[in-house]
């Protein structure tokens, strides 16, 4: 573990994941209110929702933003690749978090707090590896871009900590999203003791599925720049250019 990096991409790294901590607090907190708003609202108007469906949600969406909070402050302080162990278990608590029941997202915020920790982790790991950091799609070294950005030297494309995740990944989240859709149709048509065992497994995977698949519309492009790099081998006087 490196407390005091010297390496221009590890320190770009460690000053990303400060921002996406503080992005990943904010979104648990006002998901912990819409949660806990909702729970108030569901039992006060009588949908036959007791407290007791809900509380396990309000207890783990408090704990999460408490130890979001401590984890985001704690790294401020003392930035460092040892944070990885913390952004894993953030990461888990968002995507169980991700299917509770909240008004306007649902739990969706929760989510995509877990998707950022994921892909933080992910970062943070390849910067304490003292390897070559490779790009997620292609495999392309990475280098430092404009002083402040990490580009793919091989694809171009600007990398970005807390949204960027192993090609694997995002296949597993759009197969989870798939699924969801499979087992939410299924419990529609379904009889009722298999419906509601159906319903179950069927809303995180569908939940998170949605976060990955609106994470890929960053990722990939569609508010993701690319840059034009100079050739890593600057050709010879007089040549002609390449068509
Ligand atoms: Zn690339």
């Amino acid at each position: 573990m490196i407390s005091s990096p010297d390496n221009t991409i590890e320190s770009i790294i460690l000053r990303d994941a400060s921002k996406q901590f503080r992005s990943a607090l904010s979104s648990n907190i006002v998901n912990t209110v819409l949660a806990f708003a909702t729970s108030v609202f569901l039992v006060i108007i009588p949908f036959g929702i007791s407290w007791s469906n809900l509380w396990i949600f309000q207890a783990v969406g408090l704990t999460t933003t408490v130890y979001s909070a401590v984890v985001y402050w704690r790294f401020k302080a003392k930035p460092s690749t040892s944070f990885t162990v913390h952004c894993l278990f953030l990461a888990v608590l968002g995507f169980l978090l991700a299917p509770a029941p909240a008004i306007f997202f649902g739990g969706l915020l929760y989510g995509f707090a877990g998707y950022q920790m994921a892909s933080v982790r992910y970062w943070m790991r390849q910067g304490r590896n003292s390897q070559l950091i490779r790009c997620t799609r292609d495999g392309g070294e990475v280098a430092v871009f404009g002083g402040t950005s990490l580009v793919c030297t091989k694809c171009s494309r600007l990398l970005k900590v807390g949204f960027d995740v192993p090609v694997r990944w995002r296949n597993i989240g759009l197969g989870a999203l798939i699924i969801g859709v499979v087992l939410r149709i299924i419990v529609a048509l379904a009889s009722r003791p298999i419906a509601d065992i159906l319903i179950i497994p069927a809303g995180p995977l569908l939940a998170n599925g949605i976060v990955v698949a609106f994470s890929q519309l960053n990722s990939y492009g569609a508010l993701r720049g690319s840059v034009r790099l100079p050739p890593n081998v600057p050709s010879s006087p007089g040549s002609p250019a390449p068509s």
